[in-house]
């Protein structure tokens, strides 16, 4: 596994290939201090994919939490996260086809109302397009949240609109509300997501972690 996010060690850039290609990118998104000058705190890109990334966790932006941590996920929206995908923190972070590239990699910050700032969509714009030109064998993209919906799918409906109609989207992404706790209340509402979705995104999720990781 690759990484940006300070956890893990970038493996240092050699001959040209896919494999540096990768980590040459990673390794910039790491340096990135674009958004430097709008935050009281020092941008700390997280992003966690690899050559073998096949199912591509897109979030919004992470969380103070994973901001000091470095590890995407690293809160209760990643344990309630790995509950959907029907697998097991060390299975989430020890799985090489399983990436985290949220649509910023940076804490945007806390709004006065105690919420996170949305992700800045100058992170996307810079970087977005490229990284994924570099994860070709990802087959499944899990789209958690609005803005991370909005972004990949040009869909600007509302959240729940597009979740319900996760079929359309299937096999290839699924449309997922973010996991936060902010959300337990609509998780409520609507028992057709933990009904219908979720054994789709288990199902999904095993078929591909069932494969020889190394398969092309
Ligand atoms: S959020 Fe994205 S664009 Fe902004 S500093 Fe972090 S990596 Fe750079």
């Amino acid at each position: 596994m690759t990484t940006a996010g300070g956890a893990e060690t970038v493996p240092a850039r050699g001959a040209a290939g896919p494999a540096d290609d990768l980590a040459a990118l990673l390794a910039d998104i790491r340096g990135c201090r674009a958004c430097a000058d709008e935050w009281p705190h020092e941008p700390r890109p997280v992003v966690r994919v690899g050559e073998a990334t096949r199912i591509l966790v897109c979030g919004q932006a992470p969380g103070r939490r994973v901001h000091e941590s470095g590890l995407p996920f690293d809160d209760p929206s990643g344990e309630r996260l790995r509950e959907w995908m029907g697998i097991d923190r060390a299975t989430f972070y020890g799985r090489p086809e399983i990436g985290v590239a949220a649509m910023a990699f940076c804490f945007p910050g806390t709004d006065p109302k105690g919420g996170d700032y949305p992700p800045p969509r100058r992170c996307a714009e810079l970087w977005r397009a490229r990284l994924l030109a570099l994860l070709p064998k990802v087959e499944l993209m899990l789209l958690v949240g609005g803005h991370a919906q909005a972004w990949a799918l040009g869909d600007r409906r509302p959240m729940t609109e597009v979740v319900r109609d996760w079929r359309a989207l299937a096999p290839d992404a699924l449309p997922l509300p973010h996991p936060s706790w902010r959300n337990t209340a609509w998780l409520k509402r609507h028992p057709w997501f933990q009904a219908e979705v979720i054994p789709y995104v288990r199902l999904r999720v095993g078929e591909i972690l069932s494969r020889d990781p190394l398969s092309s």
